[in-house]
């Protein structure tokens, strides 16, 4: 069993991707082809955002989204300590203040409540992470960020497709940035990623510093980086999008199942905001004893993983950015999450196999 299923996928899709992937050798344009435009119509299109601009990776979303809102050293950029690393990394590349803020125990996503007492006068932006695959308290984040005169950057990473209140992750903010790694729900076959805004000046601004902050050939009109996503990539995003409002149904009834199964066993699962959908990029659950449960589970020849073991306030490279009053419930998350094998192609025979595991892994509640 794989934890993310994407040989099935490729199957399933071969002759679209193998068709595309021809296509773009046949016309030669391996930079800034036309599947490049094509995929950022598409993607405008499916999220409701006015423009789209694709980068080469997801952490260069994030790093160009900042770069575009004019992040300046010792500007304040409050996010979660409960994620990847690349959210708060292009903080500090750009000699930004990641402000951690402690996260929901049962979303694990930014704690929207306690946001409004970490503003400065130095606050520029609010980067909550819509985490395995349910997006953050929008709304009320977009709310106190008005009141503030502050910009709203979502990590929608591990989100797109998933929708708040009937609109879309990724176009529910100042800026919104996904990740096209291969096993997000939306992956191509390297690294790729987007941005989403409604800001024509910001949009500009965000194409400019993706071309080394050219406004036309060799002209530079501000600091950019290399941060273009190859056609190719474009290309398998394209194909694969033929196929993604199934994956996502797909994804939608593994969750429910996945929901279903496991109650009433001794862990903790997961929760779903009103309103809101997970594309579960990430299912994940809480147990106790987690090391004896995954070894368990390995034993059954079943892969889990860990998202994520070590929240980014107690990691050495951030240490400096830890709140004095530390971030409890991201702290208690890392001890207890365990990420078990989810994708479209993940079968109901193989997912009961999961749940049994997990079942002689943890018993019953009482
Ligand atoms: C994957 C991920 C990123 C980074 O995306 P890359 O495409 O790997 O650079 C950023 N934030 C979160 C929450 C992620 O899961």
């Amino acid at each position: 069993m794989q934890f993310t299923d994407l040989k099935a996928q490729y199957s399933a899709l071969k002759s679209e991707i193998d068709g595309r992937i021809q296509r773009v050798l046949d016309h030669g344009q391996y930079i800034m082809g036309p599947e490049v435009a094509e995929l950022e119509m598409a993607l405008a299109t499916r999220t409701g955002a006015r423009h789209c601009i694709t980068v080469s990776s997801g952490t260069e979303a994030l790093l160009i989204a900042l770069m575009a809102l004019g992040l300046k050293p010792g500007d304040e950029v409050i996010t979660s300590p409960f994620t990847f690393a690349a959210t708060a990394e292009v903080i500090v590349l750009l000699g930004g203040v990641p402000v951690f803020v402690d996260i929901e125990p049962d979303t694990c996503n930014l704690d929207a409540s306690q946001v409004e007492a970490a503003i400065t006068a130095r606050t520029r932006a609010l980067m909550p992470v819509s985490l395995y695959g349910q997006v953050a308290d929008m709304d009320e984040l977009n709310a106190i960020a008005a009141r503030h005169g502050l910009a709203v950057v979502e990590d929608a990473a591990q989100s797109f497709g998933a929708t708040y209140r009937g609109r879309h992750s990724g176009a529910l903010s100042t800026f919104g940035c996904t990740s096209f790694f291969p096993s997000k729900p939306l992956g191509c076959y390297g690294d790729g990623g987007a941005l989403f805004t409604d800001d024509d000046a910001l949009a500009q601004a965000a194409r400019e510093i993706r071309v080394h902050g050219q406004s036309a050939r060799y002209t530079h009109t501000r600091v950019g980086v290399g941060g273009r996503m190859d056609t190719l990539q474009c290309a398998i995003v394209l194909a694969k999008l033929a196929r993604f409002d199934w994956e996502l149904g797909r994804r939608a009834e593994l969750g429910a199942r996945y929901q279903r199964a496991l109650a009433g066993l001794n862990l903790g699962l997961p929760a779903v905001r009103p309103g809101r959908d997970c594309v579960w990029g990430q299912f994940t659950v809480f147990v106790d004893q987690r090391e004896q449960v995954q070894a368990a589970l390995k034993a059954a020849g079943i892969p889990t993983a860990v998202h994520y073991p070590g929240p980014l306030h107690r990691q050495v490279a951030y240490a400096d950015f830890a709140p004095p009053r530390g971030c409890l419930q991201a702290d208690l998350a890392a001890q207890r999450v365990l990420s078990l094998p989810m994708s479209a192609d993940l079968t109901e025979d193989d997912q009961d196999r999961v749940v049994a595991a997990l079942a002689a892994a943890v018993g019953r509640r009482d």
